[in-house]
This record gives structure tokens, sequence and C-alpha cells, in this order.
């Protein structure tokens, strides 16, 4: 990589991860130039990311733009070797902007792999998904890796857009590209732009979360560019990666909080939480099987869960003040009065919005059966769950995952490349459907095939974006509205994972719900 010049393209600048990537690209030889779009809607650029766009200026070619405007994607492409697509609205604003979300998270990714596809030279397209494609994951499944089913959440248009967006990307036919898909991020921002909205409440105590610190996501993208261009990325490209930062870092939700509150104010959740305030399900998180591969290749693990609650322990003194406070008084002032947002459970069950409670909840009275008791919640970290004891360490133990995997409807012992049609047929008929292209030889995987679904509709797509992908019918299995109900009644695809947190008698359930969220309903007509 010694005198060549080196252009890297990034979205998503002003974001954690971005803004990550960026300071990290610059840790690079100084033949590494970046070019950035910073979104142009954004009135407030951290302080890290103007520090060093300031620093590296001669390096750094930044420019405010909007990758929803296909011009500015073709400005941000020009003379680019790699495209990172941090770009993304997460969640809380993803919550309440279903427009803008859609324009960020799915046109965005449109234009960039468009913009590429038109430029008539190879460029590398790095794209960072999500593990909100993966869905809400509960006991026993908590384990997942690449190929498990492709869920959206209901009321999610975070992973919504960002599902369409993935899939766009497999398919578009790019030369060169990978899909890493991201989990929960460990990031400086983490207070200031969770602790004023009701998404507060959205972490399941039980959900399996892999965290990463924004950090290491940075480590990671400028490990995968200077390993690239050393030549040291062998069989690394045209595939899915789920980001993950390993054993050190997988955790229930409630521990999640609980070592938080620990570290920062001296006292367990408990004392500051009620098992009712925070939602049971329709959430996502899930511990990676498999994020040790993108490791092997790329060796971005520097930091741990409890390394980075101990920094941001450091960084805030304010905390130790927090710890002579009584709780009652911080869960009362910092946390009770966010029952108010929109977007926190207790304004659903106030304002009667039926389908929010029951795609979070599973109704009003599953809600009251959680009740206020932590005696009598089942924590999955404490050895207890619905169905009685369960052994936590040996359920956590990356050594048995194994037996909680789902089932991908092939014979995953064959390698990918020397799959025949019978087996593409079977895993379609796994999911409900047939395979149509019968004359389908071995080794095309990433050649459009011609499918069809359940419900009759026929459609192309690769073997590797519904094998490995997760992906299935475009027609019937991907939201809007949501109705995976209806999919677990008839595909055993998605039947195996919907049934950890549904009952049978959802089955027909469609969100959004017609007695609530009637603005969103009109924006999607
Ligand atoms: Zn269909």
């Amino acid at each position: 990589m010694k005198n060549k010049s080196v252009t890297v393209a990034l979205t998503g600048t002003t974001g954690a991860m971005g803004g990550e990537v960026l300071y990290s690209l610059m840790q690079l030889p100084s033949n590494v130039n970046v070019k950035c779009i910073v979104y142009e809607a954004e009135k407030k650029i951290p302080r890290f990311v103007k520090k060093t766009l300031k620093k590296y200026s001669e390096r750094i070619y930044a420019f405010r733009g909007d990758i929803a405007r296909y011009e500015d994607c073709e400005k941000l492409i020009e003379g680019a070797d790699y495209v990172i697509n941090c770009a993304s609205l997460i969640p809380p604003k993803s919550d309440h902007d279903p427009e803008t979300t859609y324009l960020s998270n799915f046109i965005g990714t449109k234009n960039i792999v468009d913009t590429i596809k038109a430029c008539g030279r190879e460029v590398a397209y790095v794209h960072i998904a999500t593990v909100a494609l993966y869905g809400h994951r509960a006991e026993p499944h908590l384990w997942g890796r690449v190929g498990d089913p492709i869920i959206s959440s209901d009321y999610d248009y975070y992973s919504l857009y960002k599902l369409k967006a993935e899939r766009y990307a497999l398919e578009s036919g790019i030369e060169k590209f990978v899909s890493l898909r991201q989990t929960a991020v460990l990031h400086k921002y983490m207070f200031a732009n969770n602790l004023k909205d009701g998404l507060m409440f959205h972490t399941s105590w039980n959900c399996a979360l892999e965290w990463v610190t924004d950090r290491d996501s940075g480590v990671l993208c400028k490990n995968l560019v200077e390993k690239d261009l050393n030549g040291e990325l062998d069989g690394f490209w045209n595939k899915i990666y789920n980001i993950g930062g390993g054993e050190n870092c997988r955790v229930t939700g409630f521990e999640t909080l609980d070592y938080c509150f620990k570290t920062l104010m001296g006292k367990s959740a408990k004392k500051y939480f009620k098992p009712d305030w925070n939602i049971p399900r329709n959430f996502h998180g899930v511990w990676f099987y498999d994020s040790d591969e993108l490791e092997n290749y790329l060796g971005f693990r520097g930091e741990s869960f409890e390394s980075f609650w101990s920094e941001m322990h450091k960084k805030y003194p304010y905390f130790k003040l927090a710890k002579v406070v009584p709780p009652a008084l911080i869960s009362k002032f910092a946390f009770k009065r966010l029952f108010k947002n929109t977007n926190s459970p207790a304004y659903w069950l106030k304002h009667c919005k039926a389908g929010r409670v029951k795609a979070f909840f599973g109704g009003t009275e599953a809600y009251k059966r959680i009740g206020g008791d932590w005696e009598k919640f089942p924590l999955l970290c404490e050895g207890k769950s619905k169905n009685g004891e369960i052994d936590y360490s040996a359920i956590k133990n990356s050594a048995n995952a194994e037996k909680y995997l789902l089932n991908h409807g092939y014979d995953e012992s064959k390698p990918l490349e020397s799959l025949e049609y019978s087996d593409l047929d079977k895993a379609a008929a796994f999911r409900g459907g047939k395979c149509l292209t019968s004359d389908y030889s071995a080794g095309n995987i990433y050649k459009k095939a011609e499918w069809q679904c359940r419900e009759g509709h026929t459609f192309s797509s690769s073997p590797y974006t519904i094998l490995k992908g997760g992906y299935w019918c475009p027609h019937c299995c991907e939201p809007k509205p949501w109705r995976y109900g209806a999919l677990a009644k008839d595909i055993p695809f998605y039947a195996q994972v919907y049934f950890d947190s549904h009952t049978e008698d959802e089955v027909d359930d469609v969100y959004p719900m017609p007695d609530d969220d009637e603005e969103f309903i009109k924006k999607l007509r």
C-alpha cells in the first residue's frame, strides 16, 4: 500500500461509528485520503469529528450533502476506491421519523450502489447493515448467525429500511462488496441520545446482546482497507458478516443496564427500574455464533463491555455525585418523566395504542402479568426463565451454542459452491415455496435464480441472498405492513423463531394495527 494514492469515501461521518471510522482511517499512512459527506440537515457536528476534520484537513475532503440525492452520491463516489456506508437514521430518531428513515436507510444506499455501478470503475463497497435484521430473539434461540431469517420487528422503521437496503446491495451485482451487520454499539453519545427518549425502555431484560464499541468498529474499517491494500483478504469479499465484540461483550439486556448502573451509580438497575417498564419482546439482539469470523480476518477487538463502562466512569465524574442521591429520586426525575414520551411503553398503555401494546407486550393482560416486583420476574442471567430454572452460564457458553442454532433448511455441511438444484429446492421448501431454476448448475451462487413463495409470488434472487442473506419473498416477507405471524403460520423457517415470543393465536396479527398510528399509515399509502 506504500505509494499509491487511495481514496476512501465515507458516509455517516457525524455518527458514532462513522466518526470513529474517519479517525481510524487517518491512522493509516498519508497516501490514504478520505472523502466524506456530512449530512446537510445535521446541525451539530460532534466535537470529536470536528477535531478530526481539522487535524487532518489535508487528507480529508468533506462536503455537505444528502445521500438521498443521487448527484451527491455521484460526487462522493468520484475518484473513490472504497465506499464505507455508515449512514443510517437509528433509533430513537428513526422511531419518530419514518420518512427520513426511508430516505436515509434505503434510498441513500440505493443511490450509492447505483452510482458505483454506473461509474465504470471497480469501487469496493462496504455496506454497514444491522443486527436489527434478525428481529427479536428469545430463549432458546439466543445464538444467531448469517443465514438466519431476516425479520424486522413490528413498527421498527429502522430495520424495515435497512432490510430493503441490504437486499438491494446484495442483488445489485456490484463486483466487490461486503455487508457487515453491525451489532449494538457502545458509544460516547449513549447518554446524550438515549436519556431523553422512551427508547430507554425498549431494551428487553432477557434479550441477548453482543456489544461492540464505536472505537473497535472504527479500527475494523481501517484494518479492512489496510489489509485489502496489502492483499491479505483472500476469500473475504462478496459475503455477509456479523460484527460483534465476542465473548467479553455478550450479556443480556438486564446485565447491560445493571452493570452500567453499578459501575456509574454504585447500585443495581433494580433500584431504578421496574420489570414492567421495559418491553419483553419485539426488540432485537442476539449473541453471534459467527462473529469471530470477522475478527479472524480483521483483528479489530481491543475493548470489552467492562472496559467501556470503566472508561465512561472515568470520563463522567458527575456520576460520583449521583451515587449519593437516593435511587428513588433519580428514578423519578431521570426516568419516570420519560413515560410521557410517545416512544415509551407507558405512553402507549395510557393512550390506548393497542397495536403497540400488542406488538411489544402481547396485549394489556400480558403486560399486567409482568408486574413491578423483581422478586417475581424471571431474569435469565439469574438462572430463571418463564419455563423454570435454567443454567445461564451453560446457555451462554459458546461451546454449547451449536445446539441452539436455527435451521436453514439445507445441508450446510456442503460448501455453498457445490450446492445443486435439489439443495436449493429443499431450502425453498423449508421456506414454504420452491426453486424454479431447475437447470441451476453448482457454483452460480451470486447469479439470479427464480423462486416461488407459498402465496404464488415469483421472484429473482441469488442463492446467496436466500441461503446466506436469510431473505425470502420480497412481496410477502418484507413489511409493510408487518405480518410475520402469517408467515410463521405456514413457513417453518420463520416459525422456529417467531413462536419463541408469540402465541399461536397471534398468527393473524398485522401491524400497524388500524386503531393506532393513523399518521404513519397515511404516510405509507
Ligand atoms: Zn410472496
